[in-house]
């Protein structure tokens, strides 16, 4: 059986080309960017004051007051020698000006100014250019754009941006004994929770874009539903319907229709039964139709993937380490992927998995922050120790990526 951490690699191997577009700044945010952003114009576009003061022509103690200059569009009226203007924070140093004195540190008496301290040329002034000048590059291709990045692209004059697109994925569910929600299911039967938990885990992630659809387990109606979502998408995710059992129809009817698979199993828990499948420029995941295995698996596997063809540098979910609060039971032989809580204090984190009815357990899996690993040799774990962890996505923001 293939492993964790081989079955992860083989899904990398395989993440589709970047994709690109342009978008508005509006759309643009957690992007990748794909070209490089030089501002087109000097940084201060104008030689400004840095504080509320006035301007002076030179040295001396006391001035002539002229009329203040705000932040405003325009260029304000030369200073003449033995005059000063009151000037705000960011407003355009008057020519025949060479510094400015905080408002602190004067006073005014029947129209004069009076300076209570010596300036020094240059001070409180901010000239043009200093911190860059025009053509400086100031966001680098690969950009994941943040908002103050999105805050630099407008600085630089720019309306929309060249960025990674985001792969399309369709998620359908499988199984004849699955109901919609708004129905009470009858003897047998068992409401769909897999499409909006896997639709909702891809947008936690930012991929928002999923559909998904249900079929039931017959070969025709999954070959139908699998056809119409690779028309759709080229990232077809089935849920359920992949093991042994004899109605487990989904991976023949993949590889019916030219898939090849890069592996059946993997030793992990939950989610032994996860498949991957390739067809050019198509990928296929089998996610084991148990909900908690859906859920693991699309943090470990598919997120993973959809980060990596979207451009994003940082694809492989970041281990952090914590400090388990009680004992981990589990035997040697499969990555285990527990559902827990992480709490910090003082630096240090403290892991929890609550007592769980197995893989089932959705119940007990929504109450957690993240995925608690114990690797496949490990005999488990005891209170104290320290093992490795994951944030889930829509915890752990862009610090759960490494
Ligand atoms: P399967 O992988 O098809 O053998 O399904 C494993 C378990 O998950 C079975 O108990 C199914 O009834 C259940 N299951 C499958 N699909 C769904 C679904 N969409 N929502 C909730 N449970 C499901
Ligand atoms: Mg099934």
């Amino acid at each position: 059986m293939t492993s964790f951490e081989e079955a992860l690699e083989r899904v990398l191997a395989h993440s589709l080309p970047v994709a690109e577009e342009r978008v508005g700044l509006s759309a643009a945010l957690g992007r990748v960017l794909l070209e490089a952003v030089s501002t087109d114009i000097p940084m201060p576009p104008f030689t400004r004051s840095a504080v509320d003061g006035y301007a002076l022509p030179g040295e001396g103690n006391e001035f002539e007051l002229t009329g203040e200059i705000t932040a405003s569009p325009g260029t304000p009226p030369a200073l003449t020698p033995g005059h000063a203007a009151p000037i705000m924070t960011g407003a355009q140093l008057p020519s025949g000006s060479d510094r400015i004195v905080m408002l602190e540190y004067t006073d005014t008496h029947e129209g004069r100014l009076l300076v209570e301290r010596h300036v020094r040329p240059g001070e409180n002034i901010c000239y043009r250019g200093e911190d860059m000048e025009a053509g400086t590059e100031v966001l680098p291709f690969g950009t994941l754009l943040t908002p103050s990045a999105l805050g630099v692209a407008a600085m630089a004059g720019r309306t929309d941006l060249r960025v990674a697109g985001k792969p399309k994925s369709v998620l359908l569910t499988t199984g004849s004994e699955v109901v919609e929600p708004d129905r009470v299911p009858g003897p047998g039967e068992i409401r769909n929770s897999n499409g909006v938990l896997g639709v909702s885990a891809l947008a936690a992630a930012g991929f928002g874009e999923a559909e998904t659809g249900h079929c039931r387990d017959s070969p025709q109606a999954i070959r139908d539903a699998a056809t119409t979502a690779l028309s759709r998408a080229d990232i077809l995710l089935m849920a359920g319907g992949v093991s042994m059992g004899t109605h487990d129809f989904v991976p023949m009817v993949i590889e019916e229709m030219g898939f090849r698979f890069l592996f059946h199993e993997v030793a992990q828990k939950p989610g032994k039964p996860f498949c991957f499948a390739v067809r050019d420029g198509k990928v296929f995941f089998g996610l084991p139709g148990n909900p908690v295995s859906v859920l693991v698996t699309i943090e470990e596997y598919v997120i993973p993937f959809l980060r990596k063809s979207s451009g994003f540098a940082r694809f492989r979910k970041a281990r952090l380490l914590g400090r388990l609060a009680h004992d981990l039971r589990k035997k040697p032989g499969r990555t285990g992927f527990f559902r827990g809580n992480a709490v910090e204090s003082n630096g240090t984190f403290t892991l929890s998995v609550p007592d769980t009815h197995g893989s089932g357990d959705l119940v007990g899996a929504s109450k957690a922050d993240c995925i608690v690993l114990l690797p496949a040799l490990s005999p488990g774990a005891a209170r104290g120790e320290t093992v490795q962890f994951s944030y889930l996505c829509g915890f752990g923001g862009e610090a759960a990526w490494s």
